[in-house]
């Protein structure tokens, strides 16, 4: 059962891409409700591991749990999705010529071409969740704005909430932070520790801001190889001698 133990299990993973192993042995357990932030240099295995966690790429050997029903290897992409497994790449990409809400309805909807019909059918539960998940990502006052004249920052909160509809149970964010202001950051912050928690998502970050990470992370793993290097609280693994020199060789 996903609410007992790990949400997320990772042993022994690895891949290789023309004999390099871009993830070596790597091991990770996500606890359900659990804000995790994935950190490492450039080409530490990051982007490959958020691939095998959603299927998109195949390890070579190892196991990948999603709580203790779900084997995500014999899945398929589409059907770990469905599972509840949202991922956020760096970039948004919002219908910038829909309004807030429109992308958040059209999110909800399983088939994309209900859109014209959509805002009459939306069951008041539907409603509900939408008007909760606008509040939430804080785009209330902007919820009838087409999506297009939106910040960066907002668009990134919208394709969150666009995530949210789906109800997922874990959420892979990918550079959340890239390009924000100062206040922004404090926002996605506020935002992405507002979400975890149990009975409501696990959230896994990968994010290069050090700040960001330390505003926001109970706790921290460092990749480095393909495998983790160190893990804890944002001031153990930044006191630790063996991060300090992979950061420093970068
Ligand atoms: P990060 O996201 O931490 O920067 P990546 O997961 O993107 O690291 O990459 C890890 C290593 O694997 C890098 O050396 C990268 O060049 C290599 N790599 C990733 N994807 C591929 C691929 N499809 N083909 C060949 N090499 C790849």
């Amino acid at each position: 059962d996903v609410r007992h133990g790990p949400i997320l299990y990772l042993e022994d993973v690895s891949v290789s891409f023309d004999g390099f192993r871009a993830i070596n042995n790597l091991n990770l357990t996500i606890d359900d409700g659990e804000l995790r932030c994935i950190i490492g240099p450039n080409g530490a295995g990051k982007t490959t591991m958020m691939d095998i966690i959603t299927g998109k790429t195949r390890p070579d050997k190892g196991q990948v749990w999603f709580g203790s029903k779900h084997n995500l290897l014999r899945l398929s992409e589409p059907e770990i999705a469905s599972l509840g497994i949202g991922r956020k790449f760096q970039k948004p990409t919002v219908f910038e010529e829909l309004t807030v809400i429109e992308n958040l309805e059209l999110a909800m909807a399983a088939d994309k071409r209900v859109l014209p019909t959509l805002t009459a059918r939306l069951s008041p539960a539907q409603r509900d969740r939408i008007h909760e998940v606008v509040a939430l990502i804080g785009l209330r006052s902007a919820a009838h704005e087409l999506a297009g004249i939106l910040s960066h920052g907002q668009k990134q909160w919208l394709e969150i909430g666009m995530l949210l509809m789906q109800r997922p149970r874990l959420l892979l964010v990918d550079e959340p932070v890239a390009g924000m202001t100062e206040q922004e950051m404090e926002l996605t912050a506020e935002l992405l520790t507002k979400l975890a928690g149990k009975g409501k998502q696990s959230v896994v970050v990968v994010e290069h801001d050090m700040g960001f990470v330390r505003s926001i992370a109970r706790k921290v793993t460092v990749l480095h190889q393909g495998s983790v290097l160190a893990e804890g609280t944002m001031d153990q693994v930044s006191n630790d001698p063996r991060v300090v020199e992979v950061y420093l060789g970068e």
